[in-house]
């Protein structure tokens, strides 16, 4: 059966009950050429970590193709059909929410001795934490997910946008993004009231410059953008040794923390005592 389908929703889903949860941001694909799309990134020989896995529109694509695919899905009403559905497959369903679980200790568990790529039709309301949770575990080569577009706007973006933000050079330092395509609310049951769009993340082994303290390189940046409307100079006048650092640094301090890029942060940083 196809999964990706208003009519699999209908006759899977609605004999028991079911209605769409709001606060899980559940919007089910139901447009097949989208998880047709995402699964043709996956290279052959690959465990995969998928987040959401809803009715299983993209598992059953990913899963066709992965050495290994472990899903963490928080709607227990979804277990019973993804369970059965997904028996014979090298397939596991993990309960649990992507936010608490321990990734990497289910991962060594459920995908042992596998190079490892994750994918996930995000609940819009977690994309920022849960891009976060999965860059930090250091588990993945790549990282492909659903975005609202905004959101893909803000990850791709670069210095003196207004969609210029502290998540952008997180984002960008810690990986290579890309916006892969863009997808538009009818590919949904609900249709969210927004567009979407698919990134992929290539996840980086270094960062895009050195940094000596990954930690006092996003406190400068945290400062930045805090204060976006101000020069570097006020932003940075409450961080110890920060003004010292700024004019030893070949950034200007009359500029606004919102037009640096990453090279610019860490030259500051880099000079910090
Ligand atoms: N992957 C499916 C698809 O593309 O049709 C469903 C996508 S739907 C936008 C998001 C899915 O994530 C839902 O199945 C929802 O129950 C699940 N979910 C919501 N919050 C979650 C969380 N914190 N951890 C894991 N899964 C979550």
């Amino acid at each position: 059966m196809e999964l990706a389908s208003a009519q699999a929703i209908k006759e899977i889903l609605y004999p028991d009950g079911f209605h769409f949860s709001k606060s899980m941001g559940q919007n089910f694909l139901i447009n097949p050429s989208v998880p047709e799309r995402i699964a043709a990134t996956l290279p052959s020989g690959y465990g995969v970590v998928e987040i959401g896995p809803g009715l299983g529109a993209l598992t059953d694509r990913l899963s066709q193709k992965a050495e290994k695919l472990m899903a963490v899905e928080l709607d227990d009403r979804l277990f019973p059909h993804l369970e059965s559905y997904f028996a014979d497959r090298r397939v596991t369903i993990v309960k649990g929410d992507v936010l608490k679980v321990d990734l990497p200790a289910l991962a060594s568990e459920h995908l042992p001795g596998l190079r490892l790529v994750a994918y996930a039709n995000l609940p819009y309301y977690i994309t920022t934490p849960a891009i976060e949770v999965l860059m930090e575990s250091g588990l993945f080569e790549t990282i492909t997910l659903m975005v609202q577009k905004e959101v893909a706007k803000r990850i791709t973006t670069t210095p003196g946008s207004t969609d210029y933000s502290y998540h952008t050079v997180y984002w960008q330092y810690m990986a290579e993004p890309k916006i892969l395509f863009n997808v538009s609310p009818g590919s949904f049951l609900p249709p969210p009231k927004v567009d979407s769009a698919v990134v992929s993340f290539t996840m980086r082994k270094e960062p895009p410059v050195p940094v000596k303290d990954k930690k006092a390189f996003f406190k400068v940046v945290r400062l930045a953008f805090d204060n976006r409307r101000k020069t570097m100079s006020n932003a940075l006048s409450s961080l110890p040794g920060g003004k010292e650092a700024l004019a030893a640094s070949c950034v200007d301090p009359r500029r606004r923390g919102d037009t640096l890029s990453i090279p610019e942060f860490a030259a500051i940083a880099n000079l910090l005592p």
